[in-house]
């Protein structure tokens, strides 16, 4: 289990350090502010959304490791995927990380890594504010979302 952990915090580090899709899309159709007001993350999603799929996806921001590393991943989550599997996933996420409902691990796949966060309460607004945000620039919601 001690090697699994390593493999995680590996991912996470990876990803941390070495962002996925970071930086902004020139036309994005849809886009939302994320705040986590508790560890100091901000970020901004971009989407360029097309017949109901997510095209193309991008994030700005700064933040801790777990935040940068949980946007970066989502972003390859989401990338090329219809809306309705990008939500789907977005509240699997949520679910597996708060504990709210029993969510198989496996059916994320890679997200799977942040399983461990959800021992730690703060941590997990650290890995959930991109989905957060993703959902609420899917949902066209202008208010900047905030995990307070
Ligand atoms: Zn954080």
């Amino acid at each position: 289990m001690s090697d699994l952990g390593d493999l995680y915090q590996e991912m996470i580090l990876d990803h941390s350090k070495r962002p996925r899709n970071e930086g902004r899309l020139d036309a994005p159709t849809h886009q939302a502010d994320g705040n986590n007001p508790l560890c100091g993350d901000k970020l901004t999603v971009f989407l360029e959304v097309d017949g109901g799929t997510v095209k193309d996806v991008r994030f700005e921001g700064s933040g801790c490791a777990i935040s940068t590393s949980s946007a970066s991943l989502m972003t390859e989550a989401v990338k090329g995927k219809p809306i309705a599997e990008a939500e789907a996933t977005f509240e699997k996420f949520v679910n597996l990380l708060t504990q709210k409902e029993d969510v198989d691990p496996a059916d994320l796949g890679k997200l799977a890594v942040f399983a461990g966060v959800s021992e730690f309460p703060t941590r997990v607004k650290c890995a959930t504010l991109s989905w957060h945000t993703l959902h609420a620039a899917l949902g066209k919601n202008q208010d900047p979302v905030s995990t307070e």
